[in-house]
Formats: C-alpha cells, structure tokens, sequence
C-alpha cells in the first residue's frame, strides 16, 4: 500500500468511519515511522481535545497475591510455588483508601488474584465499608470472573467501576495462554454481565503476548468495538519468572503505542492507561503512552512492605510515577510534557 493510502485509512478511522480487518492489519504492520508519529499526534489531538491536558490519577490496591487460576504467563498462578503470598487484611485496605484519600486520589482501583478466601461478601463487606467512609469517591475493582450475583452484590455495596481484561479475543490463542479449565467465552460473558449491570467496564489486552498474531488484535478491536468498554487497558506482555512464558521476549512499546493511538481514535472518550508494564520495559513509557493518547496513570498505594510480591510479572515497577507517595514526581514529569495530573474520578463522559 502507498504511503497515501495509509493515510486516508488514519484520516477515516479519525473521523469515526468503521475500518475493514484488511486495513486494521495495515495499520498495524505496515506504517512508517513517519506515519506512525503523524498517527501519535492524531491521537493525542483526540485526547486532548476530549479531555485536555489533565491526566486522571486512580490509587491502586493489590489486595491479594493468591490465586486460583494458573494462566501460562502470571507470575502469581496457583502452580508457582515460589510466589510470595499475601492478602491484605479489611483494615488494610481502609488504612490504604485512608492514605490514598489524603495524597488527593478519587478513585480507588481494588486489584487482586482471584483469592478464594476473598469471596463476593468478604468483597462486598470491604466495598461497603469503603463506601461508608467515602461516599463521593469512585470504587474499581479487578478480581477476576465472579457470578452475576456476586458481580450484583458489588455494585449494590458501592462500586461502581470493574477492569477485567478480555486477554485474547482468538480463542485458539486464549488457549494458548491458559488452561484449559479457562474459557475466553466466559471471561467475555462477565464483561457482558457487568456491562448490563450498570459497572463502567474495562477490557483489554496484552501486546506481544506469547503466539500472538496480528490477527489476534485484530480479533481485539473488532471485539472491543462491539463491547464498547468505557476504558482499555493495554500493556506490553512481561515475561515472569516461574512461569511457562518466563524466556519469552517482552512486548515492544513501539507496538504497544501503537495500539494505544488506535484505540484512542477509534474509542476517542474510552479511558485509556500508560499501563504500569509499559513503564517497566521503558524509561519513558508513560510518557510514550501519554503523548500517543494515553489519558490515566494508576499509581501503587499498597502497603509497601507487599508490593514487590504483587509480581505478575519480572521487575514490576512500583516506584516513581508508578507510587502514589511519589505524586510530585508524577506531576513534574507530566509538565515537561506539557500535561498535569487531574484528580478528577475521571467518569466515562461521552459528552464531555
Ligand atoms: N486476577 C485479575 C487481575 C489480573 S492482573 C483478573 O483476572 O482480572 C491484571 C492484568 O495484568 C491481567 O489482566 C493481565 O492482562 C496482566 N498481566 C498478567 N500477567 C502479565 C504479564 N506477564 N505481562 C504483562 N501483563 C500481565
């Protein structure tokens, strides 16, 4: 294809008009570095203009380090026996909503494995409690597949917002980077789930994941199009040690921007993270994802003699921007870019 013609197709995917498979594959194979900048600054024109120079700040809680599930490329699945365990405590958990409230954060994002001892009504009787406390800030939770009773009991404790990435769309690839004993309908039918039960929902992916294919994003964004999340999450794969995956390359940030900028013209109100993976494989990440449309950073207030154990994956960063103790880092490096953070809850507003 003509460098013109790549163009056109950013031009028309700018504009709101639907792209075909053959040309989401296009873009992502087969722009030059030239373009692939034009597409950055596209993208970051979007965000911009839908949310201005802020960038919405969430306080992210690790509350549990056990899992039930064995994914191929989690540093925490159940059969890595070296894994360092911990779960946090309800009061815990307050002390770090205490912390966070007072560091200026509105939302608390509530993020674990899927912990058999943290049930849907130990859950609902954290949520309740944190909701008690403050009642005008946003409640996410990432626990993983639950019940739509369990997921209703949450949203009537007082969440209001859940992030479970969809992972894979492929099911041959999910299979590739599960068990079998998972499914990738399931985990779809939960987004469904939560969607109807009124959460503001997150989905999203891995780049560079193990067996991945072009194909397969391409699988995502026709997925994610038709689950119309209010945010996406997407991060370059890490490899973890202890795993199957553990001498796989990481992703690339190039590639991984590059998915960001589609997304945000494609989803131009979505919330879009510079995820923490991204700024563990590059220095500059969350800059790199900012300035491609990138429009929320979700710094680490865990207590922190746990979070080095939270390991997902190698070397997971948990200082710097990524520390909610270390805002004014955050801040100055966001202004040598010319944005600022925005305390905001930062609610999906297609409006705006
Ligand atoms: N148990 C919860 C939270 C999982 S951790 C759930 O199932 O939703 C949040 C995200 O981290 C996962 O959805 C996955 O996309 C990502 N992740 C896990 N292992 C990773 C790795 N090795 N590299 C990059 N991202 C990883």
């Amino acid at each position: 294809m003509s460098g013109n013609s790549n163009l056109s197709i950013i031009d028309r995917l700018a504009g709101g008009a639907e792209v075909t498979r053959e040309e989401w594959r296009v873009l992502l194979t087969s722009l030059s570095p030239k373009e692939q900048l034009l597409l950055h600054e596209r993208a970051r024109g979007v965000a911009v203009s839908n949310f201005g120079q802020g960038i919405y700040v969430r306080a992210l809680l690790e509350i549990s380090s056990y899992c039930r599930n064995n994914c191929f490329y989690c540093g925490l699945r159940c059969s890595n026996s070296s894994a360092q365990r911990y779960r946090l405590t309800k009061e815990e958990i307050l002390d770090c909503c205490c912390e966070a409230d007072k560091l200026g954060f509105n939302t608390f994002v509530l993020q674990g494995g899927e912990d058999p001892k943290q049930d849907d009504a130990w859950v609902a009787d954290v949520v309740a409690a944190i909701r008690t406390a403050y009642t005008d800030k946003a409640i996410t939770l990432s626990l993983g597949e639950r019940g739509e009773e369990g997921y209703r009991m949450l949203k009537m404790a007082g969440a209001d917002r859940y992030l479970l990435r969809h992972e894979t769309r492929a099911d041959e690839h999910y299979s590739q980077l599960h068990p079998s004993t998972m499914s990738g309908e399931r985990r779809r039918n939960c987004l469904r789930t939560l969607k109807s039960l009124g959460y503001q929902t997150g989905s999203g992916m891995m780049i560079g994941s193990p067996h991945q294919t072009v194909d397969n994003i391409v699988d995502d964004f026709i997925f994610l199009e038709e689950l119309q999340p209010q945010m996406i999450g997407v991060g370059p794969f890490v490899p973890a040690s202890n795993t199957p995956f553990e001498h796989y390359a990481a992703g690339t940030v190039e590639q991984t921007i590059l998915v960001v900028s589609l997304l945000r013209l494609r989803f131009p109100h979505a919330l879009l993270p510079a995820t923490t993976a991204l700024s563990t494989i590059h220095p500059q990440g969350m800059e790199r994802a900012v300035l491609a449309g990138a429009n929320v950073v979700m710094p680490n207030v865990s207590p922190m003699n746990v979070r080095s154990k939270y390991s997902i994956y190698n070397n997971k960063m948990n200082s710097g921007t990524q520390s909610a103790q270390q805002l004014a880092l955050l801040e100055a490096r966001l202004n040598a870019i010319g944005y600022h953070i925005d305390f905001g809850r930062g609610d999906y507003n297609e409006h705006k």
